[in-house]
């Protein structure tokens, strides 16, 4: 009987062969697989034993001739352990398996994937089916895009007006086409049409954290401030730098970067921030929450005497400084609660505590026209890092087919694309422990549907799923090899009526 040790690297040399795609075209593909001969029954007993020796999320996976036996530490393992199992049995041929032995564990902490509900909403059962796809894929963070210029999707008791206000626009961009800036210039292409109100009740969010705790996900909450706040300020507009801009009391309606923002020179503005903060904190039982923190712009905090008199008196040097101290102010309140801190890179180009997470789009410049660095300088300064270029992970570009029936913001990123990123790109070896991982991003300005949302997401988060757990050499994938394996999970999709877009 022959053993055949298959490590990830030699798995790669022996793509010709495409032992994988021919048996179990596993995805994400195992650190270590060794195809032991002989076959087992599909539905053969599973025994679980416990082994501490093994990592969190790791672990081990016998299928022998008559028995199949799954090792973990704990319960993540496990679950993995069946996942793995559960595509090994989809791939069964006269209801028999192939006899192996896998031993596998994650290369990244941070297997994220993205969805934006403020500019589009989708729904609890539409979370929840997303949230069973990332499961197979072995995807273990959900962050959660809830509120935005466009729109609010969460009731904060305390704040009614949030929903009365902020979720729900009077109007909205019409389907496949882009405008930015609103006034009269995009006037044109607004359609008339009250979108919402849509949001989550704290019953919603409970069902929709369990559901995705039951299969070893995290959910991220993102309340995006204190730019992005363009919804709240439409329920709250005394908490703008200039009220009278918000009087019609409607969330932005076109999409583009918003100029008015949190004023954050008023006290009153920080003690809603704390508030929402505070019931975001007791909601969601993670140990991080996303504060958004990107392309804030400048223009109303230089004219407002609040924020002006706030940089004044603390020192804060300009309104740099200013985001500075609004990032440091929701951090400490973070922190009291036990969560981690996370948002967008630009907001730790301040000064910032080292332990405040940056997620990376790898910008130099944001859509606000403001500096930010490189991923590297940020962790050699001693942040942590989440790795989602937009050239490599936003899943609202193009995808470079011939055909396409959906709209997408620009660029293109196919498929061979999102299996080129490496999340350590640019890092020196002695940083690296500072990529915590990355992941692929649903920005909804112009997905309109669950069919077109799924279109857009696999197969690229195939290759996002495989790159984050296995993370295979970067200089020695083999796309055509992975490509072989994504189109048989393709079929599997299809037949379960999940859509997704052809390889090419
Ligand atoms: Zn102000």
């Amino acid at each position: 009987m022959n053993v055949r040790l298959v490590s990830i690297s030699a798995a790669i040399a022996l793509a010709a062969v495409c032992v994988y795609a021919d048996t179990t075209a596993l995805i994400p593909v195992p650190q270590e697989m060794s195809l032991t001969g002989g076959t087992c029954p599909k539905n053969a007993l599973v025994r679980y034993e416990r082994n501490s020796s093994l990592p969190e999320e790791g672990y081990e996976l016998v299928v022998g001739e008559d028995c199949v036996i799954i090792r973990a530490s704990g319960k993540a393992g496990e679950f993995y352990g069946r996942v793995t199992l559960d595509q090994i049995k989809a791939g069964a041929k006269n209801g028999l398996i192939p006899c192996l032995s896998i031993k596998d564990a994650p290369r990244f902490r941070w297997r994220g994937i993205l969805l934006d509900e403020s500019r589009h909403f989708f729904g609890k059962e539409a979370v929840k089916r997303l949230l069973g796809q990332m499961a197979k894929y072995k995807f273990n963070r959900f962050h959660w895009h809830l509120t935005d210029d466009q729109g609010w999707r969460i009731d904060v008791p305390g704040y009614p007006e949030l929903i009365k206000y902020g979720a729900v626009r009077s109007q909205s961009v019409k389907r496949n086409e882009k405008a930015t800036k609103g006034g009269q210039e995009d006037a044109g292409k607004l359609n008339g049409e009250k979108y919402g109100p849509y949001f989550y009740t704290e019953e919603d969010l409970k069902e929709i954290i369990a559901y995705a705790a039951a299969r070893h996900i995290q959910v991220v909450p993102e309340i995006d401030l204190p730019g992005h706040l363009y919804a709240a300020l439409a329920a709250y507009p005394e908490y703008a730098c200039f009220p009278e801009n918000l009087a019609r009391r409607d969330p932005r309606l076109v999409w583009g970067v918003e100029r008015d923002v949190l004023c954050a020179g008023n006290d009153d503005a920080i003690k809603f921030v704390d508030g929402v903060l505070d019931y975001v904190c007791r909601v969601f039982p993670g140990d991080v929450v996303h504060i958004g923190g990107d392309e804030v712009r400048r223009d109303r905090w230089k004219e407002c005497p609040k924020c002006q008199s706030r940089i004044k008196k603390e020192r804060l040097g300009g309104e740099d400084g200013l985001q500075a101290w609004i990032t440091s102010h929701c951090y400490g309140f973070l922190a009291s609660r036990g969560k981690r801190t996370i948002g967008w890179d630009g907001y730790i180009a301040g000064k910032v505590p080292a332990a405040a997470i940056g997620m990376s789009s790898h910008a130099v410049k944001d859509d606000a026209g403001l500096k930010q660095f490189a991923p590297a300088e940020y962790a050699k300064r001693g942040h942590d890092l989440v790795m989602c270029p937009s050239s490599l992970c936003y899943l609202d570009h193009g995808q470079g087919l011939r055909e396409d029936p959906c709209f997408y913001i620009g660029h293109t990123m196919p498929l061979s694309k999102c299996y080129s990123f490496d999340p350590c790109a640019g890092i020196p070896e002695n940083l690296r422990q500072h990529i915590l991982g990355g992941q692929g991003n649903n920005w909804t300005e112009y997905t309109w549907s669950v069919s077109e949302l799924e279109w857009k997401m696999w197969p690229r988060s195939f290759a996002l799923a495989e790159v984050l757990w296995t993370y295979p050499d970067p200089a020695r994938r083999d796309f055509a090899e992975f490509s072989a394996r994504a189109a048989e999970h393709r079929r599997r999709m299809i037949a379960n009526h999940i859509n997704c877009a052809p390889l090419k």
